[in-house]
């Protein structure tokens, strides 16, 4: 949970600003947002549009300098004590993969309000709240780049979240099978540690191999990305990958802890419950698997 809040800020909600934004507009939100003095949202889910990120309808209308936003967005981590929320929102009409800017919204602009911290099944050190905007005036200024680049902006930087939520999954995998190894060195059936069955420790064994392709694959994708290269189908098959593998951890650790593994206290429960979202948020495990269709020519 801690580390999704501050993935938000360093490789979710910034990435864009700091690529594509001007000058001014870097000293003014993303300088903060470094020095830690500003806190950063991610805002491009909404009620009726998640996976299909194109279908959002928050819309900014033109009026003199400024955009007059309304709308909705829903699931969004940080929210509740966020600064600013770098949103896409719906400028113009026409094309869906066209017609959207990348727009950074300060939370205290009259008409922005924030709900109440939704009640998730994991992840509970971090906040997620759905946001209002009601006829929320910005200085078109505050938009990210070029008006009509939205959409690209964000699935750019969709590449930098989606290697974050690899590369934070490896440590935390590590950590459930070390404390299983611990626990079940300990615990006892029939006369010998759990630990000396070797089914426990071919398992242990075969997740931990799983976990180090998959550290070879993260690794090889983020040196492209800081190499510049394109990384879609690297980070979307890392995201995939961390995603099925981190619940494949969780529920197989759970297992060898027997009942101690139902009891809410434990730890590998927690990594059962916060496991869950990889396979969901920033793309599902489907999206994934649509862009890497997409990219080997095999999509219909
Ligand atoms: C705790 C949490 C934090 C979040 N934080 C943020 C945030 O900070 N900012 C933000 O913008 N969003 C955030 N989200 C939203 C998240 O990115 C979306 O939930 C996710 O993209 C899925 O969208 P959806 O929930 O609308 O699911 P839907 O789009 O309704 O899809 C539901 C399910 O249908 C399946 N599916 C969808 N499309 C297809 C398809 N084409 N083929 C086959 N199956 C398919 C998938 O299994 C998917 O999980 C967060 C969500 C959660 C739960």
């Amino acid at each position: 949970g801690v580390s999704t809040g501050i993935g938000v800020q360093t490789d979710m909600a910034t990435p864009a600003l700091a690529r594509f934004g001007s000058d001014e507009l870097r000293n003014e939100f993303l300088v903060p947002a470094i020095t830690g003095d500003a806190v950063f949202s991610i805002a491009v889910s909404e009620p009726q549009a998640g996976s299909d990120v194109a279908g959002i309808q928050t819309n900014g209308v033109k009026d003199g300098d400024d955009y007059i936003i309304n709308g909705s967005k829903m699931w969004i981590t940080n929210s509740t004590q966020a600064d600013f929320f770098c949103t896409l929102i719906n400028t113009s009409e026409g094309q869906r993969h066209k017609n959207k800017s990348l727009v950074i919204i300060p939370s205290d602009t009259p008409g922005v309000s924030v709900d109440k911290p939704l009640k998730k099944l994991g992840l509970h050190s971090s906040d997620t709240a759905q946001i209002f905007f009601d006829n929320v005036r910005v200085p078109q200024r505050n938009r990210i780049g070029e008006e009509g680049m939205g959409f690209i902006y964000q699935m750019m930087q969709f590449q930098e979240e989606r290697l974050f939520a690899a590369a934070a999954s490896l440590k935390g995998m590590e950590h459930n099978i070390q404390s299983t190894i611990e626990y079940t060195r300990e615990r006892e059936t029939f006369g010998k540690p759990i630990l000396k069955n070797q089914v426990v420790q071919f398992r242990l064994a075969e997740l931990q191999t799983e976990i180090e392709a998959l550290r070879a694959l993260v690794y090889d994708a983020v040196e492209g990305y800081i190499h510049g290269k394109d990384v879609l189908t690297k980070a979307s098959m890392a995201k995939l990958k961390s995603g099925r593998l981190a619940r494949e951890v969780s529920d197989s650790c759970l297992q060898y802890w027997g009942g101690m593994g139902f009891m809410w206290e434990t730890g590998i429960t927690r990594a059962y419950r916060d496991s869950r979202l990889g396979s969901i948020g920033g793309g599902s495990d489907e999206v994934m698997l649509g862009i890497i269709s997409k990219q080997m020519g095999i999509l219909d």
